[in-house]
């Protein structure tokens, strides 16, 4: 985006970091506006669903599980096994297609107003601060203040308070992984028992604190790999916040009954003071800024107070700024919505053909066909998986053929609920049906009667039977 910024610019350094190569702390002045009430009201419904959801069990068990260790996930009450990996790689693709076409189309919004390290901090973290420390400047004060009793008693208010709530979402984040059961087990029980629960909270907890307290908005504009994207990703018709330097520049203070012959940008610096990344957005998009929307908030109040319209600084694409045109929809767009189109149907279609009971049958390695009787065998392996809650009592039955399947050792094919049943089984088959080497045999899956699969594996037989 174009820019009046002057010589030396802002591209050559980084703003939170100094010439000597020392980290410039960012002091932002608390937000005020309409956008961010609403971000606000957004962010306590997201802390509320991120706090409760681990919570919330449907017939006792868990509605949403991540159980990373164990490689069971559970998804809105339905629960996905590694055999349902591939539905999840498919997800991720899909996710990741999204994620570049909401970003060619909005830019970096999601940051600003969906991201947890965004929410958190701004949203939990900087409230607190203000709350103990005040407001930006006040708290820019504090922190060259000597170390005085105010000042310990602040700092110290402060970090308990943050170490508490990182404990809190560190918790909270450890239900997702291995559930609330388990949570409360490590809470209450000897921690003998359960080391490396406890050594997970307290890892988990130094780091929410480290990076909250410390780390804070480097994690965006140093080590978010989504936010180096912006460059390849970002175009003149991508929608971010965006300075009008065709309306504000030549910007100038304001002057009271003074007629202005320069542009509307009245250099009061509150766009920049109220950034949580530092930023000043008249230089023109920049990685660093994670469209958070609190300048546009700041400036709108300037504007106002001045009797200037609003809308210096606003959600616009460089298209609708520089040449006062509307947003296209550009090929890339079209690109990545057809893409997105194919792989969202593909999706939903293995999510719906999706079955309660995982399969697998087949012949045992090595083994050669057996002939008794008149009749030929094939030993075979199979591997029954139960994604449900209830125990499950499977049939197999012959398909296109007539013959008979017999379990190896058992009688039954009993399958415990969120387990698997493993054996071996033979298929007979009368000889004079076998006309070949290899037949394709098809073995119907019943339980109670009904019909739930249909499995083929291959039969094999003499090369030629007579
Ligand atoms: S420039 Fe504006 S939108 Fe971007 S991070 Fe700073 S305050 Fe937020
Ligand atoms: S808040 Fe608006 S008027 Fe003030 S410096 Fe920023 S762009 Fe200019």
């Amino acid at each position: 985006m174009s820019t009046n910024a002057p010589a030396g610019s802002f591209r050559d350094k980084v703003a939170t970091v100094d010439k000597e190569g020392k980290r410039v702390w960012v002091f932002p002045t608390m937000p005020k506006g309409k956008l961010y009430n609403a971000r606000t009201w957004l962010s306590i419904l997201y802390l509320a669903v991120f706090f409760l959801l681990p919570f919330v069990k449907v017939n006792g068990h868990p509605f949403f599980l991540i159980n990373i260790l164990e490689r069971k996930f559970i998804l809105f009450g339905q629960i996905f096994w590694p055999q349902d990996f591939f539905i999840f790689g498919l997800g991720m693709v899909v996710f990741v297609v999204f994620v570049a076409l909401f970003t060619v189309v909005f830019g970096r919004v999601f940051c600003g107003w969906m991201c947890p390290q965004t929410i958190f901090m701004e949203m939990v973290f900087r409230k607190i601060e203000y709350w103990i420390e005040g407001d930006g400047a006040q708290q820019k004060l504090l922190a060259k203040a000597p170390w005085n009793i105010d000042k310990i008693m602040r700092k110290g208010t402060k970090w308990l308070a943050f170490w508490l709530i990182s404990f809190v979402i560190a918790n909270t984040f450890l239900a997702y992984i291995i559930g609330t059961d388990e949570l409360n087990k490590i809470m209450n029980e000897p921690v003998g028992n359960h080391v490396g629960g406890f050594t997970a909270i307290v890892i988990f907890t130094s780091v929410f604190f480290f990076v909250y307290s410390w780390f804070r908005e480097q994690v965006c504009t140093v080590v978010c790999p989504y936010g180096r994207m912006q460059g390849v990703l970002l175009d003149r018709d991508s929608i971010v916040v965006s300075y009008d330097h065709v309306r504000g520049e030549q910007r100038g203070k304001y002057k009271k009954n003074q007629e202005r012959a320069i542009g509307d940008c009245i250099d009061c610096m509150q766009c920049v003071r109220v950034c949580p990344t530092g930023i000043d957005i008249r230089n023109g998009t920049q990685l660093e800024c994670i469209n958070c929307t609190a300048c546009i908030d700041a400036c709108n109040k300037m504007m106002e107070a001045v009797g200037f319209e609003t809308g210096l600084i606003r959600l616009a694409s460089e298209r609708n700024i520089a040449d006062k045109k509307l947003t296209r929809i550009t090929p890339r767009i079209k690109a990545y919505s057809g893409v997105m189109v194919v792989l969202l149907g593909v999706l939903v279609y293995l999510l719906a053909s999706r079955t309660d009971v995982g399969i697998s049958v087949l012949r045992t390695p090595g083994q050669l066909f057996q002939e008794e009787g008149g009749r030929l065998s094939n030993l075979y392996n199979y591997k029954f998986l139960n994604k449900t809650y209830e125990d499950k009592q499977l049939q197999l039955k012959p398909e296109n053929f007539k013959g008979e399947i017999k379990l190896v050792g058992k009688d039954r094919l009993h399958v415990p609920k969120e387990d698997y049943a493993a054996g071996a089984l033979f298929v007979y088959v009368d000889k004079r049906d076998i006309s070949q080497r290899k037949t394709q045999l098809r073995i119907g899956v019943y339980e109670n009667g009904e019909k739930i699969k249909t499995i083929t594996t291959s039969f094999l037989g003499p090369f030629s039977a007579n």
